[in-house]
C-alpha cells in the first residue's frame, strides 16, 4: 500500500513538489503518492486530508504552526511549519525551510556564513523559517526589514537576540551600508511590485540570494548584479534541500539532491516560482 502526502498552499497549480518527491521516491525505492492541493481554508482542507504527511507553502504556514498537537524544535523557534507528520496524537510540525536554504548555500555554493553582516527582505513564512538557521550558521549581525513593520519587530523579537538581531524599516536602507549577505524572503515579484532598494546595499564581497527562482527571481537578482554584487543565487537549491530533508522526516533516507536539482536548473527560467 502506498503512504499519502501532499503539499498545501494557494496558490499551488505550479509547485514543483509533486516532482521532487516523485524522484526522491523513485531514488529511495518508497512506495508513496504526493499530490497538490489547492487550499483556500487551510484547517478545513487538512481536516479532511487522510495522508501521512504534508508539506505547507504560503500564505498558511502559520495556520500550520496553530493547528499541530506537537512541534519540533526547528518549528518552534520559526513560529511557521513547512512539514506534517502525523502521529498517534495529531499532526507533528516541522521546519525544513532554514536547513534547506542553509544545505544550499554551504554545501552546493561553498560558502563560509561566519560572521557576514546579513540583510534579510522580509517576515513571513520564509523569513521565519531561515533566519533561526541563518543565526544558528554563524552569521554577523541580522537586519530584518519587511514591508509592514510590526511582523518585523515580531519576528526581531522571537529570535530572541537583541545584541545580534536589528529590526529596520525599507525607508532606513539607504543608512544601513554595504552587507556581505543579503536574502530576499519576500513574495514582491509575484506582484510586479517589487520594492526598489539602494545600490549602497551591495558591494564586491556580496552575496545576494533570492528565496525565489524562476521568473520571480528576476528583479532582485538583476537588481543585485546592477549594483555589484559577487554573486548572486536563485532559491531552487533551497526548495530541493528543503524537500529532501522533509523527505528525511518522513522516510528516513535523505535522497541524493544533485540529480534532481541538476535537472530542474537546466530549466529554471520556465520554471514558475511557489516552493
Ligand atoms: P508569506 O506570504 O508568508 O510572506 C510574504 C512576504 O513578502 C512578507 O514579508 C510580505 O510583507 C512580503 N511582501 C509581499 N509583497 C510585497 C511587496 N510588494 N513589497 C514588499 N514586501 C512584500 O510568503 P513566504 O514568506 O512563505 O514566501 C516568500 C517568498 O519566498 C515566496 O515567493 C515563496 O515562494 C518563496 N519561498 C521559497 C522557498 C524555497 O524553498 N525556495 C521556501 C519558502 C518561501 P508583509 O508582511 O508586509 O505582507
Amino acid at each position: 500500500m502506498p503512504k499519502h502526502y501532499a503539499v498545501f498552499g494557494n496558490p499551488i497549480a505550479h509547485s514543483l513538489s509533486p516532482r521532487i518527491h516523485a524522484a526522491f521516491a523513485r531514488q529511495a525505492g518508497v512506495d508513496m503518492d504526493y499530490v497538490a492541493i489547492q487550499a483556500e481554508d487551510f484547517a478545513a482542507a487538512l481536516s479532511a486530508f487522510e495522508g501521512d504527511g504534508a508539506s505547507v507553502t504560503l500564505p498558511h504556514k502559520e495556520v500550520a504552526a496553530a493547528l499541530c498537537a506537537s512541534l519540533g524544535e526547528r518549528a518552534r523557534r520559526a513560529g511557521v511549519v513547512n512539514t506534517l507528520i502525523r502521529t498517534a496524537d495529531g499532526w507533528h510540525g516541522d521546519n525544513t525551510d532554514g536547513d534547506g536554504l542553509v544545505r544550499d548555500l554551504t554545501g552546493r555554493r561553498r560558502l563560509d556564513l561566519r560572521g557576514r553582516r546579513t540583510l534579510l527582505l522580509g517576515a513571513g513564512g520564509g523569513a521565519r523559517g531561515v533566519a533561526p538557521a541563518l543565526l544558528d550558521a554563524g552569521i554577523g549581525d541580522l537586519f530584518i526589514v519587511n514591508r509592514t513593520p510590526g511582523r518585523t519587530d515580531a519576528l526581531a523579537d522571537a529570535l530572541g537576540e537583541p545584541g545580534r538581531v536589528h529590526p529596520r524599516n525599507f525607508e532606513d536602507l539607504g543608512s544601513l551600508g554595504e552587507f556581505d549577505l543579503i536574502v530576499n524572503a519576500t513574495s514582491a515579484a509575484r506582484s510586479t511590485d517589487f520594492p526598489s532598494l539602494p545600490m549602497s546595499l551591495c558591494g564586491p564581497r556580496t552575496t545576494a540570494v533570492d528565496l525565489n527562482y524562476g521568473e520571480a527571481a528576476i528583479p532582485f537578482l538583476a537588481w543585485a548584479r546592477a549594483a555589484g554584487a559577487h554573486e548572486a543565487l536563485d532559491g531552487l537549491g533551497m526548495l530541493v534541500e528543503q524537500a529532501a530533508e522533509s523527505f528525511r522526516l518522513w522516510h528516513g533516507v535523505r535522497p541524493d539532491t544533485g540529480p534532481v536539482y541538476a535537472e530542474l536548473a537546466g530549466e529554471s527560467l520556465s520554471l514558475v516560482s511557489a516552493d
